[in-house]
């Protein structure tokens, strides 16, 4: 409370030193640069759960209450917007997203809906003819388990209608991809290249790669693909900018960027033009790049953050390269792939333990019930070592449980930072990959909140859509893409609305530690709010899907309106 107060102060007295929209000489009362009436609040503010308005000076909320209690803050300058009685929420923040990735995709191929792999193929041949020569086609998001029968792609597949164009279309969890004969040429990878520690060239009969390569397999190849230029990547994250403004997604939690990608942020963040929140999370392996400069967890300023690193414990599910206890139901002696930063194990454990005494927040990817196991063991072993401290230690995915192990996330304090959306793409196969136990254990988002984890909530995206809406769906209702489990797959771990909501601001907010500045709609935080066209809160479950964004706001700029 004093620390709102104190921001409070604090805005006052620049308004009155800048002299702008402030307190006026003639009215000497603060005046509002914004205020949204006649709306619907859900604040995720437990203080203070609903009201009707919201009162913004510069980028921070200063007023929330009913309409007559705001009137205070209207001054002759003030932009009066009237939301019409709709839904207001906090903006979105998507805990886990690959932005540039993401933002190029928009152009990329589109390969997820393809339902064959004959419309896969007359796709990309279509693209091949577009393509000028030396350009790559890449990305695809592709996913065999839409076609019938759902076997991989192959390069044969493609080669008849990309003989001159390197080829490596990914699938859509970007833990595998497969390579054009071109491509593959290109990378030198052939019957005599042997499988990479984490990594599966997929083989026919006589040991030709077929083109499709798993997880680690797949560096040889992307070593040769040309990598974006300046322009194509600022082209992507202004792409990306502009889709998030959309659907309602203020901050995101980038995993992974390149350094180029900061340095288009940074670029786009002083030329005023960066709209949504990041937090950067850059690979495990350059640590010590962000060590040397002491770049702490949460470092930097409002709109770009860094400090954490993303780290790799196992594959995913999909792929069949998710790390287990137990092998796999369909596929006997086989529990999955240890990642290649985990060759062995004791270097990734030493990464992590420098990583932590240097401040930096850990984020690791971790899937398969020993995967997470494994991280969790490590995570302990550094409070162990290091001593008690606030270091809000993430599994991202956080998939596949083991019975024992969601007390450990309770006890270490380790954020489950989950995809719901994943949950209802995966659930139309994943009991017929684990069977039925290990899936009882799957995507468990209530059974973490029975045992006091905190969510983080978000959805991969490219790996899966960006979309707010289909995340918050599929966390209530579970139900499978493939319609087959319409009152919920395992419905029992379903989240309400509002349990969704809250992960999504609150929840990933305190994820980033910062959930002192935004995450919900109260005086002194940032002014970051979406207004739905419906009340998500209310409606039956199953619309929430089509429910649409009419205005996004982030630091109190309108930054999406819908037409
Ligand atoms: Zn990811």
């Amino acid at each position: 409370m004093n620390e709102i107060r104190l921001s409070l102060v604090l805005l006052c007295l620049a308004s009155v030193l800048s002299g702008i929209n402030g307190f006026s000489q003639a009215q000497s009362k603060p005046a509002a640069d914004l205020i949204i009436t006649h709306a619907k609040i859900w604040t995720v503010d437990p203080a203070n759960p609903t009201a009707q308005a919201v009162a913004v000076v510069g980028e921070r909320i200063v007023g929330v209450g009913s309409d007559a209690d705001l009137a205070f803050w209207r001054g002759p300058e003030t932009r009066v917007i009237d939301a019409d009685g709709k839904l207001l929420l906090p903006g979105f923040n998507d805990a886990h997203v690959h932005f540039v990735s993401g933002g190029a995709q928009l152009e990329n191929v589109q390969l997820n809906d393809a339902s064959s792999s004959q419309e896969f193929v007359r796709r990309i041949g279509e693209r091949a003819q577009v393509t000028p020569k030396g350009s790559w086609i890449l990305g695809g998001d592709w996913d065999e388990t839409k076609w019938s029968p759902a076997q991989l792609p192959t390069k044969e597949l493609i080669d008849p209608v990309t003989p001159d164009i390197p080829v490596f279309v990914s699938r859509y969890d970007g833990h595998m991809g497969v390579a054009n004969s071109v491509a593959l040429r290109a990378a030198g990878i052939s019957a005599k290249t042997p499988d990479p520690p984490g990594g599966t060239i997929v083989r026919d009969g006589q040991g030709n790669p077929t083109g499709a390569l798993k997880d680690a397999a797949q560096e040889q190849l992307y070593k040769v693909v040309p990598p974006l230029s300046h322009e194509e990547r600022l082209h992507a994250v202004k792409r990306a900018l502009t889709y998030a403004a959309s659907l309602g997604v203020t901050s995101v939690q980038n995993m992974n960027p390149d350094y180029a990608d900061m340095a288009v942020y940074s670029e786009l963040l002083e030329r005023g033009q960066l709209t949504t929140r990041i937090y950067a999370a850059p690979y495990i392996m350059d640590f010590d790049d962000q060590a040397k400069m002491g770049i702490r967890h949460a470092f930097g300023g409002p709109l770009l953050r860094m400090g954490a690193v993303k780290a790799y414990a196992d594959g995913s599910l999909g792929a069949r390269t998710a790390y287990f206890f137990e092998p796999f139901s369909d596929s006997p002696g086989n529990r999955g792939l240890l990642s290649d930063e985990m060759q062995p194990p004791s270097l990734m454990r030493e990464r992590m333990l420098k990583a932590d005494a240097a401040g930096i927040q850990l984020c690791t990817h971790a899937i398969g019930d020993q995967g997470i196991s494994i991280i969790l063991d490590f995570y302990a072993d550094i409070v162990k070592e290091h001593g008690p401290a606030d270091r809000r230690f993430r599994i991202e995915h956080a998939q596949h449980m083991a019975a024992k192990d969601f007390a450990r996330f309770a006890q270490l304090a380790v954020i489950a930072s989950v995809q719901p959306y994943h949950a209802i793409d995966d659930g139309r196969w994943a009991e017929g990959r684990i069977g039925h136990d290990r899936a009882s254990r799957t995507y468990a988002f209530r059974t973490f909140l029975n045992h006091g984890v905190r969510l983080a909530l978000g959805t991969d995206w490219d790996v899966a859509p960006l979309d707010p809406m289909l995340t918050v769906y599929a966390a209530v209702t579970r139900a499978t893409l493939d319609g087959k489990n319409p009152k919920g797959w395992f419905p029992e771990q379903k989240l309400t609305v509002a349990e969704a909501v809250q992960a999504y601001t609150m929840g990933s907010a305190y994820a980033e530690f910062q959930e002192k500045e935004k995450g919900s709609i109260t005086p002194g935080k940032l002014a970051d709010m979406v207004i739905l066209s419906d009340d998500i809160l209310t409606i039956e479950p199953v619309k929430i899907r089509d429910v649409k964004v009419l205005k996004t706001f982030v630091g109190g700029t309108l930054v999406y309106e819908s037409r």
